[in-house]
């Protein structure tokens, strides 16, 4: 099982390399984000132990839960779920050092509140509901924008991006228009020239999309089940490379 888990950050590597091949990119300008939802800290250990720096949880439980046993392998800690805000005070105790999530007006300004009670400042990216499903959660693409302005008003708060998820569908065509729209976005942001606006990051893209996210122009993959999950791959994928498989 564990051994399962460096083949698949091989291959994950590999993943990355060849769609920023694909599409004339740098494979150092997008970062492998780590998410460990329900995954034990011995097995985030291990990615971590291979190089790895960068997890996120999507529950402040979970967060909780792994923190002593996560404590002394340096990483990076994002938040990537759904975050309320009776819960925020947790998130800065654990050493989250950037929400991705923040999806309204009402968290951000809670969680302003409270990094400056603690004297603290966090970089957050904006959620954008790409893929307009009920079921999703994020700020809506009309209303962006407003969100943005509004955000960088709040002085420990720190803008650095847009994250989505993207419409979880074989139609590859509908999946890519979510990514399109995240960086169409960024354009506009890019374009408003917002004070204290940084808008380099675009995390989108997870185990099932992150080639066509990264055609789009992510700078940050957000991959779980491919590296810890049961997914089993054929022996073709490991020998028809070049590179060794450790
Ligand atoms: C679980 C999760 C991921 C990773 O999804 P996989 O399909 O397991 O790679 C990415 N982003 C968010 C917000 C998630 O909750």
């Amino acid at each position: 099982m564990n051994e399962d888990i460096l083949k698949n950050l091989e291959i994950i590597r590999r993943r990355i390399t060849s769609a920023c091949t694909q599409s004339g990119r740098d494979p150092d300008s997008v970062k492998l984000l780590l998410a460990t939802k329900t995954v034990s800290p011995d097995r985030i250990k291990i990615a971590l132990q291979a190089g790895q720096t960068l997890i996120a949880e999507n529950k402040v439980q979970e967060l909780k839960e792994k923190y002593e046993a996560l404590k002394d392998v340096p990483h990076t800690n994002h938040f990537i779920g759904h975050l309320q805000t009776n819960k925020i005070k947790d998130i800065l105790k654990y050493e989250v050092s950037c929400v991705q999530s923040l999806d309204r007006l009402e968290l951000a300004e809670k969680l302003h509140q409270r990094l400056l009670l603690e004297n603290k400042a966090m970089d957050v990216f904006i959620q954008v509901n790409t893929s307009n499903e009920e079921s999703k959660f994020g700020v809506a693409p009309g209303q962006a924008m407003e969100l943005v302005k509004r955000v960088s008003e709040l002085s420990s708060l720190r803008i650095k991006g847009l994250m989505t998820i993207g419409l979880l569908s074989n139609q590859s065509d509908k999946v890519r228009d979510c990514f399109k729209l995240l960086k169409a976005l960024q354009q506009q942001v890019i374009a408003a020239n917002i004070p204290y606006v940084a808008m380099e990051e675009l995390s989108m893209g997870m185990s099932g999309d992150m080639e066509i996210a990264i055609e789009e122009g992510a700078t940050i993959v957000r991959v779980g089940t491919a590296v810890f999950g049961q997914r089993i791959y054929p022996d073709s994928y490991y020998w028809n490379e070049n590179t060794e498989i450790k």
